[in-house]
C-alpha cells in the first residue's frame, strides 16, 4: 500500500490533525499498558521538532449512556503522554465548540493539544462510530492536514478517521506506515519460509486468517483453544475442552485443502478444573479423559513447534497456546516467544491483542521485529483485506527524482 507518509506533509507551522489510538487498558484510573502511547512517540515528536502545531485525538473504550462518560475520559492519558514527552499536554475535555476552537486557535509552533474522546460524540445518534458527515468535516475544519497513526482502529470507518480523510490532505503516521509495512506487506509477500503460529479461544474468529494464510505461508501450527476442534474433526476424544461443534465440518475442509501445511500438537497439558491452581498433567491426544480439558500445549508440542520454526525467514504469530492468564497453563505461550526471540536471521511479528498483551507481559516487549497495536486491525490485515482507515489516505505521489532513486517506492 502506498500511501503518503509524514515527510510528504509540509507541516512547519501548520495546524496539524493527529489521529491516534490510545485506546489503552485502564484499571481504576491506572493505565495498565502504555504500549499503544509508546508506540505514537515517534510521530508526534517528529511533528514537534518540525514545528507543527500538533492535536492529538483518540476514542477510548465505549459510549452508550452517560455513565460512560467520566470513566472513559482521556486526561489520564493526556497526562501519561506529557510524562513520556516530557512536555505539556493541553488537554481540552471536548470533542467540539469554542472552547477547543479557541486552544487551537492560540497554539504556538511545537506545542500539543489533545481534545476528548472522540466517541463522546457516540452518546447522541453514534457521531463517530457511524462517520456521521457532518462530524467529519467539522474536525477536518480544524485542522490544515491531517496524519492517521490509529492502526488499532484502521478497520473501522470512522469520522475520526475516514471521515477527516476525506476532507483534508492525509497522509499515514510512523506507525501506521510500520504497522503496513511488517502487517500488511509481511504477509502479502513474505520471504520464505514463512511459518504462521496460530492460536487463541476459537476457530470461528480465525477462519479467514487460516483461509488467508494457507495461501501464503509454509507451514500453519495450531496451538490454543482452536486446536481442540480440529483434533475432535479428527476423531480424537478431547474430553471438555473447548470445542466448537458447529466447525467441525468446516475444520475438516480446511485439513483436507491445507496440503499438509497445518501441524497440529502432539500433547497438551490438561486439568479437570478452569482455574489457576488446578491440578494438571501431560496428555496425549489418545489418552485425554471424558473429564479433562486441555489448557495449554504440552512439551513434545513445544518440541515439534520449534523444529517446525528452525529456518523460518517470517514468523507470523496470532492467539496464544493456552490459557496464559493462568501461570500453570502459559508455558506453550512462552516458550514461543522464547523460540521466536533466538530466531536472530527472521522476521517475527505478533497480531493479535491477547499474544500482544502476553508477549509484552512475559517480557518480550523488544524481542520481536513488530508487536502490531492492532488487535482487531491486524486480524483483518491478516485476512487479507483492505482497510478502510488506510485507504481512506491520501496515496503517495509520484516519484519524479529519476531512475536511480532510492527511495521505497516503485516508479
Ligand atoms: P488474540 O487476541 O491474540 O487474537 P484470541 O482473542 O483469539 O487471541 O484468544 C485469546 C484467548 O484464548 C485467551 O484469553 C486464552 O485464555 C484463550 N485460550 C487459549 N487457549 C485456550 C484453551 N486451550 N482453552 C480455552 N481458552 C484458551
Ligand atoms: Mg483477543
Amino acid at each position: 500500500m502506498n500511501k503518503k507518509a509524514l515527510e510528504d506533509l509540509n507541516v512547519k507551522g501548520k495546524k496539524v490533525l493527529v489521529r491516534v489510538d490510545f485506546n489503552v487498558p485502564i484499571i481504576d484510573g491506572v493505565i495498565t499498558d502504555d504500549n499503544r502511547i509508546v508506540q505514537a512517540l515517534p510521530t508526534i515528536k517528529y511533528l514537534i521538532d518540525e514545528e507543527a502545531k500538533v492535536i492529538l485525538f483518540s476514542h477510548l473504550g465505549r459510549i452508550k449512556k452517560e455513565e460512560d462518560l467520566a470513566k472513559n475520559s482521556l486526561d489520564v492519558v493526556a497526562k501519561r503522554l506529557e510524562e513520556l514527552l516530557g512536555q505539556k499536554v493541553n488537554f481540552v475535555p471536548y470533542t467540539r465548540g469554542i472552547e477547543l476552537e479557541n486552544a487551537i486557535n492560540e497554539m504556538k509552533n511545537s506545542e500539543v493539544v489533545m481534545f476528548q474522546n472522540t466517541r463522546y460524540e457516540d452518546l447522541d445518534g453514534k457521531k463517530e462510530s457511524k462517520n456521521d458527515p457532518e462530524l467529519g468535516k467539522y474536525w477536518a475544519s480544524l485542522g490544515d492536514m491531517f496524519v492517521n497513526d490509529a492502526f488499532g482502529t484502521a478497520h473501522r470507518s470512522h469520522a475520526s478517521n475516514v471521515g477527516i480523510a476525506s476532507n483534508l490532505e492525509s497522509a499515514a503516521g510512523y506507525l501506521m506506515e510500520k504497522e503496513l509495512k511488517y502487517i500488511g506487506d509481511t504477509v502479502a509477500n513474505p520471504q520464505k519460509p514463512f511459518v504462521a503460529i496460530l492460536g487463541g479461544a476459537k476457530v470461528s474468529d480465525k477462519i479467514g486468517v487460516i483461509e488467508n494464510l494457507l495461501k501464503k505461508a509454509d507451514k500453519i501450527l495450531i496451538g490454543g483453544g482452536m486446536a481442540y476442534t480440529f483434533m475432535k474433526a479428527l476423531g480424537y476424544n478431547i474430553g471438555t475442552s473447548i470445542c466448537e461443534e458447529d466447525k467441525l465440518d468446516l475444520a475438516n475442509s480446511i485439513l483436507e485443502n491445507a496440503n499438509g501445511k497445518i501441524v497440529l500438537p502432539v500433547d497438551v497439558v490438561v486439568t479437570k478444573e478452569f482455574k489457576e491452581d488446578a491440578e494438571y498433567r501431560v496428555a496425549t491426544y489418545k489418552n485425554l479423559k471424558e473429564d479433562e480439558m486441555g489448557l495449554d500445549i504440552g512439551p513434545k508440542t513445544i518440541k515439534l513447534f520449534k523444529k517446525e520454526l528452525k529456518g523460518a525467514k517470517t514468523v507470523v504469530w496470532n492467539g496464544p497456546m493456552g490459557v496464559f492468564e493462568f501461570t500453570n497453563f502459559a508455558k506453550g505461550t512462552e516458550a514461543i516467544c522464547e523460540a521466536l526471540a533466538n530466531m536472530k536471521d527472521a522476521r517475527t511479528i505478533i497480531g493479535g491483542g491477547d499474544s500482544a498483551a502476553a508477549a509484552i507481559q512475559m517480557g518480550y516487549r523488544e524481542k520481536f521485529t513488530h508487536i502490531s497495536t492492532g488487535g482487531g486491525a491486524s486480524l483483518e490485515f491478516l485476512e487479507g483485506k483492505e482497510l478502510p482507515g488506510v485507504v481512506s489516505l491520501d496515496d503517495a505521489l509520484e516519484c519524479d527524482c529519476g531512475e536511480d532513486c532510492d527511495h521505497d517506492h516503485d516508479h
